[in-house]
């Protein structure tokens, strides 16, 4: 099984550690330090030598930054992951603060005396992070300074190791170009826009660009490589020798020079023999490689990554993949689905089905793993029973795990990790009778769902022009929610990608090719949480019956049923109403010839016409 639901925090740990890291500080006369969750290419999940927050702190989420001053801790945290910091972390040792409502160079300058020197270890910061903080901590005279050594690694005994397991070739048929036509594309962009080089350090860049997937990070098939991309010459590729087979050395050879991970920083500093200017991405990049570059003398040029865009806008290798790991992926949820309905069926309220939380995410794993294709799940399935529903990124552990009870709601987000694609899906479930203000709820987010995913927009249109479609039903009810309403999926890679997104950030336009989720919902703390998502594929520009010009449009690739049960059909409009029976009509044609007929029956029923 790939999910773990052990309780991994233990805050009682915390105050030894914290104390053991205040005397390093003081032994190098630091008046603080700074503790990110963040490994060297900066993604979302990170290894276990890298959970040095968690170590720290007992905070276990996928995002925070802890500070600790001679005397007083913080850790900051966003919306999501207040409710979470405050359970496994020692409010005595940490205040803990939201963001962004407190940000840390105000508290820095509230707690840190005036000419205090702050250190962070400059592998683990984005370059944008730390220029923002500076410009902010100038007019109090505290200044942050970059360690060669991080002052935790010295301190934390039986830290693992950075994993360098196998790197496997990702074969063409799926990745639908090779690496040589990529990287050509690549060092054009380059040629033209005058850059000597890209460093690319986001290691979901590094992957796509040379068709290479690995194993090291849970959930992410992602190899943690950095690679120097030349205008003019070969790109150089950071990765150990013993992960590579002798046959996939020889292939990459052919398109890049291979190097040791040890010798990055030396072929960094040698960028300076050049005048032409070194690209970074701000978002992407580790403050070391803006540091070092600097310090040798070279010119650094602030853009984005080159693969981003690329990497977003999916090949038609890449599109028949999601559309086929889709199918897959629906048939293994409804058939969970079905399983769910069986141990439910007919409970009445407040009563035990025999499900819990972990048994209902250890099933649905399970029905993945059954189609023989599964390389992981793509994150750590959101498991849902009543209240739980509400917290938005929920992880259910031994001792959160909640039983599912009659009357209430049961939300499961979860997505599965094949060679072909990689999926992302939430469906809202009836646990025995359910109230009417559910079923509101529900239809309120289905409504924004559906407007969304028949939105038609013109080319340069943005997420965040898109995203109130799948908010005004919400909001003419005097509600809303507080997360995006999508994020950029990628293909057998990180399931949050960006650059778009759909949200009020989202300032990509929109391109055919791109492959975002459509996810609005509806939280009720300490009672229920509701949220819808699918998928979509955006589609290239076609002409509209009477209308003058063509328009872009979604396809939606998720085919699972949306519970009719809980749907208040007055509340639909007719066109609504017909896009649900269409989909249903899609996911039971498509999907039938793969299931059980007991399942198929079931399946029938769940998505006869409204
Ligand atoms: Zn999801
Ligand atoms: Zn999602």
């Amino acid at each position: 099984m790939f999910q773990s639901y052990q309780d991994i925090s233990d805050p009682s740990l915390a105050a030894h550690r914290v104390e053991m890291l205040r005397q390093r500080l003081k032994e190098l006369q630091l008046d603080g330090f700074l503790v990110p969750r963040a490994d060297e290419h900066l993604g979302e999940y990170v290894p276990a030598y890298a959970e040095r927050l968690q170590w720290l702190t007992g905070f276990s989420g996928s995002a925070g930054l802890a500070v600790i001053l001679p005397d007083k801790a913080a850790i900051f945290v966003d919306g999501r992951y207040t409710l979470q910091a405050a359970a496994q972390v020692d409010g005595k040792l940490f205040e803990i603060c939201q963001l962004p409502q407190t940000r840390l160079a105000d508290w820095l300058q509230r707690h840190a005396r005036r000419g205090a020197v702050i250190g962070y270890d400059p592998w683990l910061h984005r370059m944008a992070q730390i220029k923002a903080e500076k410009e902010k901590l100038a007019s109090q005279e505290i200044s942050l300074t970059p360690l060669a050594q991080n002052p935790i690694d010295e301190i934390w005994q039986d830290q693992p190791t950075p994993p360098r397991g196998p790197v496997q070739a990702h074969p063409l048929k799926y990745a639908g170009r090779s690496a040589a036509d990529k990287l050509a594309d690549c060092q054009a962009e380059l040629k033209a826009a005058g850059h000597q080089a890209a460093i690319l350090a986001a290691a979901d860049s590094v992957s796509w660009l040379f068709n290479i997937r690995g194993h090291d990070i849970p959930h992410t098939p992602v190899v943690r490589a950095f690679a120097i991309v030349h205008s003019q010459k070969k790109p150089e590729l950071f990765i150990a020798s013993q992960q590579l087979s002798k046959a996939l050395r020889e292939k990459l050879k052919t398109v890049a020079i291979l190097r040791a991970p040890e010798k990055l920083p030396d072929r960094v500093k040698a960028l300076a023999e050049k005048a032409a200017p070194v690209r970074l991405d701000p978002m992407l990049t580790p403050q070391y490689f803006a540091e070092t570059l600097k310090q040798a003398g070279a010119a650094i040029v602030q853009a984005s990554d080159p693969c981003l865009l690329p990497k977003a806008i999916k090949n038609s290798a890449e599109i028949r993949g999601a559309r086929n790991a889709h199918l897959r992926d629906g048939v293994a949820l409804t058939r969970f689905l079905h399983w769910l309905d069986c141990q439910t069926e007919g409970v009445e309220n407040g009563a035990l089905t025999g499900v819990d939380e972990i048994a209902a995410a250890q099933k649905l794993e399970q029905c993945r793993i059954e189609t023989g294709k599964l390389k992981d799940i793509s994150f750590d399935t959101i498991s849902g029973a009543g209240p739980n529903g509400a917290i938005v990124h929920y992880r259910v552990s031994e001792s959160s795990n909640a039983p599912l009870v009659g009357g209430s709601l049961y939300l499961v987000d979860s997505g599965g990790q094949y060679l072909d694609g990689t999926t992302d899906v939430t469906r809202t479930v009836p646990i025995g009778p359910v109230s009417h203000e559910m079923r509101r709820h529900f239809t309120l987010v289905l409504k924004g769902h559906i407007a969304l995913a028949t939105a038609r927009f013109p080319e340069g249109t943005r997420g965040c022009d898109l995203d109130p479609l799948a908010r005004a039903p919400l909001w003419a009810a005097g509600l809303d929610f507080e997360h995006g309403t999508g994020h950029g999926v990628g293909a057998y890679l990180s399931v949050h990608e960006g650059p778009q997104n759909i949200s009020k950030r989202g300032t990509v336009p929109l391109k055919p090719g791109m492959i975002l989720s459509n996810e609005p919902g509806y939280y009720k703390p300490g009672a229920y949480g509701i949220r819808i998502e699918n998928l979509l594929l955006v589609t290239k520009p076609a002409p509209i019956s009477g209308g003058e010009r063509k328009m872009l449009g979604f396809e939606t690739l998720t085919l699972a049923p949306i519970d009719r049960r809980l749907i208040d059909v007055a509340l639909l409009s007719e066109e609504e109403r017909v896009w649900l029976n269409d989909y249903h009509q899609r996911v039971a044609s498509t999907l039938a010839p793969h299931l059980a007929p007991k399942e198929t029956d079931w399946l029938q029923e769940m998505t006869a016409p409204l």
